[in-house]
């Protein structure tokens, strides 16, 4: 029995101290884009707004605290291996762990009961945090992927479902007016997500596992790889910046993740990141060390 609970808690506190962090920092590859885009920006106003995100994200660092006052819903992404030993308590786990970091980090309570209206005050709640298996037949490890997923960048998020004789031309229009739309107000350079696929809620799905992808990947076919550039360059061809103003560039990238589609529809739903992309992956051993 104590064996069982040390196990617990060396779970519990890895994943504590995992969402700690990323609410604290942004990935490596975010901060390297945004540092590579300040730098194509030549106007006063895109430079100061830069330096003040660098400055936020230093003072972030400084004193321990979250980079961003909305620290967001807490989503999992978790596939989990069939060999790996702790599959039964890896739920009650990531509770606790969610639970734990936001009394101690702290993290905003964001979480609200639906129907009642009453905030959880720990971020817990009906399908909070929210979590998404994957099972990874023979695998003996457990890569869990985390997102702090903001209501600025989640608002602006939209999904249709386009006929056939709307054609693959549908897409980039539905794209351009949900970022021109309401995207702008998500704290640009933005991180467009683009799922495709057969109805609404498996493009949706898509639409957020394409924002966990590290950026300066590609879509593994060449006519997604292709599609992901052109609206890439399109958007950042608009004379938008960071924050929505006059600027270079407003998008840090565009990833799409596909599945087959039903012969009849053509699904697409598109869904955003701000310049305050917290993702990130750890992976555990069957010991629970961890990288
Ligand atoms: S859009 Fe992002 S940076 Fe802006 S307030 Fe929301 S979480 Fe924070």
């Amino acid at each position: 029995m104590y064996m069982i609970m040390e196990i617990k808690e060396k779970f519990i506190a890895a994943v504590e101290k995992f969402i700690a962090h990323l609410s604290i920092h942004p990935a490596d590859d975010v901060i390297a884009r945004l540092e590579e885009m300040r730098k194509h920006e030549d106007s006063y106003l895109q430079k100061t707004i830069y330096d003040s995100y660098f400055e936020n994200l230093k003072m972030a660092s400084e004193l321990g605290r979250p980079c961003c006052q909305d620290t967001g819903m807490i989503q999992f992404f978790v596939k989990a291996g069939t060999g790996f030993p702790h599959l039964d308590i890896t739920k009650e786990v990531l509770t606790e762990a969610v639970r734990r970091a936001t009394a101690n980090v702290p993290l905003r309570p964001n979480a609200v009961n639906f129907f009642e209206e009453t905030n959880t005050g720990n971020n817990l709640g009906e399908r909070s945090p929210w979590i998404d298996w994957e099972i990874i037949s023979g695998s003996p490890e457990m890569e869990i992927t985390l997102y702090l997923s903001g209501a600025g960048c989640s608002l602006p998020a939209q999904a249709k479902v386009f006929k056939p004789s709307d054609g693959y031309e549908a897409i980039s229009p539905f794209v351009f007016d949900a970022v021109c739309g309401s995207g702008i107000n998500a704290c640009p350079p933005l991180l467009v997500g683009i799922g495709l696929g057969h109805n609404m809620e498996n493009a949706a799905v898509l639409s957020k596992k394409a924002l966990l992808r590290p950026l300066g990947t590609h879509h593994h076919h060449p006519k997604g790889a292709e599609l992901e550039k052109r609206i890439t360059d399109d958007l950042n061809n608009l004379g938008m910046g960071a924050q929505g103003l006059r600027g270079k560039r407003c998008v840090m990238g565009v990833h799409i993740e596909s599945s087959a589609r039903h012969t009849a529809t053509i699904a697409c739903a598109v869904n955003f990141s701000c310049y305050m992309l917290r993702r990130g992956v750890i992976r555990f051993k069957k010991d629970l060390s961890y990288e």
